[in-house]
Parts: C-alpha cells; structure tokens; sequence
C-alpha cells in the first residue's frame, strides 16, 4: 500500500504529518512512502531527510495514488479533489459544527479518521494527539506569556538590588496546563492553578503550585467518565468569578487552557477582571480559536487594553515549536496506522470492530459513520 504526506497548504500550519523516524518505521511496516516536496521545511526537516530514510519526494498529485494519507489539518475541498476514493485519511478533522466540510469527506468517499477523538485507554496513550500537543502549548504558553511581560520571572537577589518573582496564575490544568505549571516553576515564577475538577488538585500540588477553587457539591461532581470537565451551571460560574476577581487583581501572568469537549470554551475571565490588573500584566488565552476564556482576547493577535494589559491569541500554539510538535504527532499517527496493518499480510487491514476505530472513524464508504455527526449528515 502507498502512504502519501501532503505539505499543509494552511498558511498558518507548520506542522507535518511524519518524520524521518516514523518514514522509515512505516517502510519497515510494508508501506511505500512519499512525502510531497517541501512538506517539512516549516518543521525544518529537509527533504533530503525524509528520502534518506526511505521516501520518495514527491508532488502534491501523487496523493491521487494514496492508500492512506497522513496530514496534519483536514483536507479543504480542494485538495479532497486529488484524493482517490476509498482511501484512508488521518487528520485533527475538527468535525464539531463544520458539518459541511464532514460532508465533504464522506462525498469523497474517503474513510476519515478524526484523531482528537482517540479514547484515552492505556493502549491508545501514544496515538493521543491531543495530550502530545497541549503539553507543547502548555509550554509555549508560559515562553510567550514571558515574552511579552516586561520583567524577570525569577527572583534575583543582586548588588543592585532584588527583582521580585513574578505571580502566575495558571486557569485549567489539563495537559496544557500541568505542562504551564512546570515550565512557569522552572522559570522560578510562584505559581497558583485553578480548575473545576477535583482530580485537578492533588496534581497542582505535586508540581508545587497552590491550588484555587471553589470546592462545593457540583465541583466533587465535575469531572466526566472520561476524564474531561463538564460544563458548569451558572450558579457555579458566578461563584468561581467571584474567587477569580479577587486572585487575578494580583497577578502578572494569567494562562487559560479551559476547554469542554464540543463545547464552546467557558468564559472565565471578565473584562473587569481584566481591568484591575496591573500595567504590563500579561494574560496568554490558549482556548482562544475555541471562542476564548478571556473577554477580549482576539484569535491571532497581542491586545494591549486601555490599562496596558496585555492579552496574548496566538493561533495553533503547538506549531509555535513546530519541529518538536511534529515529531510527536508524526508518532502519535505512525503508532495508529501500525494498527490498521495485517501483520502477516503486510496489507491495509481495517478492522471496523476495533474500539479505537470505532471511536475515530469519522467517514466511511460515503457515509458520516461517526455517532456523533451521523444524525447531522441525514
Ligand atoms: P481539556 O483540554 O479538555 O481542558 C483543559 C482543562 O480545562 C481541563 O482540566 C478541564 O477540567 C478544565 N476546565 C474546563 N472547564 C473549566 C472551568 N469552567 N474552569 C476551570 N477549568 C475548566 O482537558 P485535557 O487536557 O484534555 O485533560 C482532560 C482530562 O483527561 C484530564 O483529567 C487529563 O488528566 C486526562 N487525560 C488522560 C489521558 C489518558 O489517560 N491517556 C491522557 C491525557 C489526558
């Protein structure tokens, strides 16, 4: 079978769906590989690598001859165009209300593969893309956050006098966050973290920051089956603001990570909030092309407000270290394909029983197949 990996045609993607490890991983696997000329230049991988570890370099045509086609983004309508019907694709498809675009996989008859929906069982914990990039952004979020504020994040204690630690406050502590709270203690910041899930707390200390919340009934509950927060009421909500306003006033570095699962992403700091912080605080809102936590935050842009806040937007954080980001995804996505492989035959073998199939398959023999899209498409 043949694997091609297109270049990403998104202006704002630089990432890549391989590596030269997992190139040759897939050649051992049975595949024939090509990557399209150019695909890794953003990620600086050159060319010349992948084919020396087993690739043809190829051009963005050869997709039409693709079993399976890795990418990092979902395919435009354009693009699906190339693509051989029946063909498998592998992607971040971000189904959630872009029906249409769903529609369009299943048009083409391509059997698409939504990775973020990868359960997170013990046997799919290296195919988790969603874990391998937010603890990317995670970290990224605190390097810009440090970026753009004006001082030091640790204290020094010099002849010319002490710079104080700087204050940072740390709102969701998934995978992103977690990864915020270390990098901001490595920095020697003082490091505080807010969440709604109980399982949130004991992890907050354990990296040594102090844990925030507010901790009634419908906290005890908040926590899903599988792991993720669920949305809160508005009683909730305002009791949270209200614990919020009074800690962010003293903050110099805010990071929010608070996402819901096909859901717009929770509003938790306010403009007012916003308002009483300091000149030069910087507000960084990693949820911010998933509608935002922070009133104002504007998706690819560095707002600076009327009282000289700042409040960071960065699109696709993970591609602001997109050469580590690629690696991992290269490998989260080799991992899976290394599933849907018979190993004796060496050939494409889709076993449409196996769970993680099953929980991923967003598109299959011209139909949305997904239980969670398939009533959409009707
Ligand atoms: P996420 O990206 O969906 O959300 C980020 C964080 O925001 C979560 O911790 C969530 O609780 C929090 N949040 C949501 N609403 C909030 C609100 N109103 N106020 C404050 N915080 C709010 O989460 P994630 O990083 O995907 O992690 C979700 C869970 O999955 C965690 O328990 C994590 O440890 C777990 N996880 C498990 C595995 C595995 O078992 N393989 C892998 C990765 C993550």
């Amino acid at each position: 079978s043949l694997i091609f990996i297109p270049r990403e045609l998104d202006a704002n993607e630089p990432r890549v769906a391989a590596s030269p490890d997992t190139v040759k991983r897939l050649t051992g696997l049975g595949f024939d590989v090509i990557v399209e000329t150019g695909a890794g230049t953003r990620s600086r991988i050159p060319d010349e690598d992948f084919a020396k570890a087993g690739a043809t370099i190829g051009k963005a045509a050869d997709v039409a001859k693709a079993d399976v086609v890795l990418k990092v983004r979902r395919p435009t309508d354009a693009e699906l165009k190339g693509y051989k019907s029946g063909a498998a694709v592998i992607a971040i498809m971000d189904p959630y209300g872009n029906d249409a675009a769903v529609a369009a996989l299943a048009k083409a008859g391509v059997t698409a593969f939504s990775m973020e929906f990868m359960p997170r069982i013990t046997r799919a914990q290296s195919m988790d893309v969603l874990s391998s990039q937010a603890n990317l952004a995670g970290y990224q979020a605190v390097i810009d956050g440090a970026s753009e504020y004006d001082r030091a994040l640790p204290m020094m204690m010099t002849a010319a006098g002490t710079v104080p630690a700087a204050k940072v406050f740390i709102m969701g502590v998934g995978v992103a966050g977690l990864q915020a709270i270390a990098t901001a203690r490595r920095l020697g910041a003082v490091v505080t973290a807010t969440d709604v899930r109980p399982a949130a707390k004991e992890q907050v200390a354990s990296l040594g920051a102090k844990f925030l919340a507010v901790e009634d009934d419908e906290f005890k509950a908040a926590e899903t089956a599988g792991g993720y927060a669920k949305e809160m009421s508005k009683e909730y909500q305002a009791k949270q603001a209200a614990l919020t306003a009074e800690h962010i006033a003293k903050q110099d570095i805010v990071i929010t990570t608070a996402l819901i699962p096909g859901r717009p992403a929770p509003k938790l700091v306010s403009a007012v909030m916003v308002a009483s912080m300091k000149p030069g605080s910087v507000i960084v809102d990693l949820a911010v092309e998933r509608g935002g936590n922070v009133e104002g935050a504007v998706p690819g842009q560095v707002v600076t407000t009327a009282n000289n806040v700042k409040i960071v937007g960065h699109l696709n954080v993970p591609g602001r270290v997109a050469a580590s980001a690629s690696l991992l995804y290269a490998k989260n996505l080799f991992t899976f394909v290394e599933t849907l492989v018979d190993k004796t035959t060496k050939a494409l073998a889709i076993n449409r029983d196996d769970e993680l199939v099953k929980a991923t398959m967003l598109t299959d023999g011209g139909k949305v197949v997904h239980p969670a899209f398939a009533k959409a498409a009707e």
